[in-house]
C-alpha cells in the first residue's frame, strides 16, 4: 500500500473509530470530514480522490440533514473507501505488468524457523517472487504442514529453540523425498561438520546465513525447477505404489479410443476414504501412510487383471474398469467394501476399521472429456458422502445441479472499523464463484467474538485475526479458538503490524496457520487466502 494512501486512510479510520462509538454525528462533522480527505489527497497528489471528493462536497448540501445515524454516513463513506483502496490496486497492477512477473499460483515454500528477522526477510524475498511462503515454528507443525499445504521446497534452520533443525529434517525427510520435496537446510554456522550431517540426514542444500539475497533466489528457482522435471517422468505414487494422477490421465485418454471403436461400458470411480483426517488425527501422520498403503495393497489384490488403480492425491484414489457393464461395477465395488470390513487396522495396540465412499461416471459418445467425467464421478461421491458415506453412487442427471458448494464463513476479528470494510469488500469477491459459499462476521475486538455462538460444526471457517487488540490480544483469541473448537475446520491467518512481528512466531506456535504484515495489500491478501483455501478445503 503507498505511503500517500496509507495516510489517508489512517485518518479515516481514527475518525471512524471515533465516530462508532456515537449513535449518530453532525452535518458538519461529515462535511469537516470530506474536506479534510480532499485537502489530504492534494497534498499527497491522489488527484483522482480529490476530485471525485470536490463533487462530494458540491452535492453534500443535497443530503439535508442535521444527523447521520450510523448507517447513513457508514453507506455514504463506503464510496471514499474503494476509491482510496482502488488508486492504490491499479499502481499494484500496473506493478506486476511493468515486470512481466506472474503470480504463481502452485508453488508454496514451507519454511521451518522461527527467527523472526529471517523469516520476515525470506518471506519478502520469496514472496516478491509470486511463492506462498508458509512458516512452521517447529517440527510438528511442520510435518502437518507438509501433509496440508504440499509444499514444494522445504527451507529448515538449524537453530531451532525448541528443536534442532537436524531432528527436523531426519523426521520428515522420508516423508518429504516420497513427494519429491527437495530440503534445503539454512545455518549461520557454515561448518564442515554441519554440511556433512545435512548431507547426509537428506538435505539437498546447505545455505549460510546471512544469505546472499541473489544466490537464494537463484536457488529456490533451481530446486523448483528440477522437482518439476522429475515429476515429469514418475507415473508411480511412492506412497503406495499405485500409479499416479498423471498416468491416470493418458489411461483414460486411451480408454476414449478403445471407447469409440467398441462402445463398450468404462467406468471411471472415484474412490475417497472415509473420515481420514480422523485416523490421522488420533493415530498420527505415519500410522495415516500406512492405512493408505494397506488399502492400496488391499484393493491391488481385489482388482481384475484389466482393472487399473491410481492414486488421485492424498486419500483418494480412481479405478478404471475396462469394458464393464453397471452391475459387475457394482460387484466389484461390493467385494472391496467387504474386504475391507474384514481388515483390522493397527495402531499401537488399538484396532479400528475404514470405510470408503466411491462415486462412478462412465464414458459415453456425448462424454468424452476427463474434466468431465472426473467432475461427475466427484458429483455422485459427494452424493455417497452426504448419504451417511460406506456406499457407493452413480452419476444421473440429478446429481447435476447438486453442485459441490464449498460453503466457508470468514470472520474478521479487528478493531480498525476501514481495514473490516476493506477486506470484506475484497473478500466479499468470492461470492461471484458459484462453488463458493461465503458468509461475513465481523467483529471489533476478541471478547465479543468468543462470547458469540460463531461457530457450526458443518461449516469452514477463516479467522482473520487482528494480532494487537486493545480489549483481548489476538494471541489469547487465538490459544482460546484452537483449545475448544477442531482444528481442521479453522483456517486462522493473523493480521500483524511491523511492530509486532515478535508476536508471529509465537501465534505460530499456538496454532496459527499463516500471518499477514499490516499494511497490507488488500488484493495480495485476496490471492493468499484463497490460496491457502484451496489447499486445506477445497
Ligand atoms: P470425508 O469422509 O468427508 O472424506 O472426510 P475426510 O476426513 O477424509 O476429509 P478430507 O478429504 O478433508 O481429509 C483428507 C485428509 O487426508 C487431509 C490430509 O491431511 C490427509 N492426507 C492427505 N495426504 C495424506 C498422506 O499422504 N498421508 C496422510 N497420513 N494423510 C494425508
Ligand atoms: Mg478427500
Ligand atoms: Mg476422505
Amino acid at each position: 500500500m503507498s505511503k500517500e494512501n496509507r495516510r489517508i486512510l489512517e485518518f479515516m479510520d481514527d475518525t471512524f473509530k471515533g465516530w462508532l462509538c456515537r449513535e449518530s454525528i453532525t452535518h458538519n462533522e461529515l462535511y469537516q470530514f470530506l474536506h479534510t480527505i480532499k485537502e489530504l489527497s492534494e497534498k499527497e497528489k491522489l488527484y483522482a480522490i480529490s476530485t471525485a471528493l470536490s463533487d462530494m462536497i458540491e452535492t453534500f448540501h443535497s443530503h439535508e440533514r442535521t444527523l447521520w445515524s450510523k448507517r447513513e454516513w457508514q453507506q455514504y463513506t463506503s464510496s471514499i473507501i474503494s476509491l482510496v483502496d482502488k488508486v492504490k490496486v491499479t499502481n499494484v497492477l500496473d506493478l506486476l505488468d511493468s515486470d512481466g512477473t506472474e503470480l504463481s499460483k502452485e508453488d508454496f515454500i514451507l519454511l521451518v524457523d522461527d527467527d523472526v528477522t529471517f523469516v520476515t526477510l525470506a518471506k519478502q524475498l520469496l514472496e516478491n517472487e509470486g511463492f506462498l511462503v508458509i512458516v512452521a515454528p517447529n517440527g510438528k507443525r511442520a510435518l502437518e504442514m507438509i501433509y496440508d499445504f504440499k509444499p514444494s521446497l522445504i527451507l529448515i534452520d538449524i537453530h531451532l529453540p525448541d528443536i534442532d533443525g537436524f531432528t527436523i529434517l531426519q523426521n520428515i525427510v522420508v516423508k518429504a523425498r516420497k513427494s519429491y520435496i527437495p530440503i534445503a537446510l539454512i545455518s549461520a554456522a557454515d561448518n564442515k561438520a554441519n554440511r556433512l550431517m545435512a548431507y547426509q540426514l537428506g538435505a539437498i542444500d546447505f545455505i549460510p546465513k546471512p544469505i546472499d539475497q541473489d544466490l537464494f533466489i537463484a536457488n529456490v528457482y533451481n530446486r523448483l525447477a528440477h522437482r518439476k522435471e522429475v515429476e515429469k517422468y514418475v507415473i508411480t505414487d511412492e506412497l503406495t505404489g499405485l500409479y499416479n494422477r498423471k498416468y491416470m490421465n493418458t489411461q483414460i485418454i486411451h480408454y476414449f479410443n478403445l471407447f469409440r471403436k467398441d462402445r463398450g461400458m468404462y467406468s471411471i470411480i472415484l474412490l475417497d476414504l472415509d473420515h481420514f483426517k480422523f485416523v490421522n488425527d488420533t493415530y498420527g501422520h505415519i500410522v495415516g501412510d500406512e492405512v493408505l498403503r494397506e488399502f492400496a495393497s488391499l484393493a491391488q489384490s481385489i482388482k481384475r487383471e484389466q482393472d487399473i488403480i491410481c492414486r488421485y492425491g492424498g486419500e483418494e484414489f480412481v479405478i478404471l474398469l475396462p469394458n464393464t457393464t453397471r452391475e459387475q461395477t457394482k460387484a466389484q465395488m461390493a467385494k472391496l467394501q467387504e474386504a475391507l470390513k474384514q481388515k483390522d487396522f493397527l495402531a499401537n495396540d488399538t484396532r479400528f476399521q475404514v470405510t470408503f465412499s466411491a462415486g462412478i461416471s462412465v464414458i459415453s459418445s456425448n462424454n468424452l472429456h476427463i474434466e468431465k467425467l472426473l467432475d461427475e464421478a466427484d458429483k455422485a461421491l459427494y452424493f455417497a458422502k452426504n448419504a451417511g458415506r460406506n456406499q457407493v453412487a452413480f452419476y444421473n442427471q440429478s446429481l447435476q445441479t447438486s453442485n459441490h458448494v464449498l460453503r466457508l464463513t470468514i470472520v474478521i476479528v479487528e478493531d480498525s472499523y476501514l481495514i473490516r470494510k476493506v477486506l470484506m469488500k475484497y473478500l466479499s469477491k468470492w461470492n461471484s464463484n458459484k462453488n463458493l459459499e461465503i458468509n461475513f462476521i465481523e467483529f471489533n475486538n476478541g471478547v465479543t467474538f468468543l462470547a458469540s455462538e460463531w461457530y457450526k460444526p458443518t461449516e469452514k471457517y477463516v479467522i482473520l485475526l487482528d494480532g494487537i487488540m486493545p480489549e483481548m490480544d489476538g494471541l489469547e483469541v487465538l490459544v482460546n479458538v484452537r483449545e475448544n473448537y477442531p482444528r481442521d475446520n479453522i483456517l486462522i491467518s493473523m493480521l500483524t503490524g511491523r511492530k509486532g512481528e515478535e508476536h508471529i512466531l509465537n501465534a505460530l506456535r499456538n496454532g496459527a496457520d499463516d500471518y499477514i504484515v499490516k499494511p497490507f495489500d488488500t488484493e495480495e491478501v485476496f490471492e493468499r487466502i484463497l490460496r491457502l483455501i484451496k489447499r486445506v478445503f477445497v
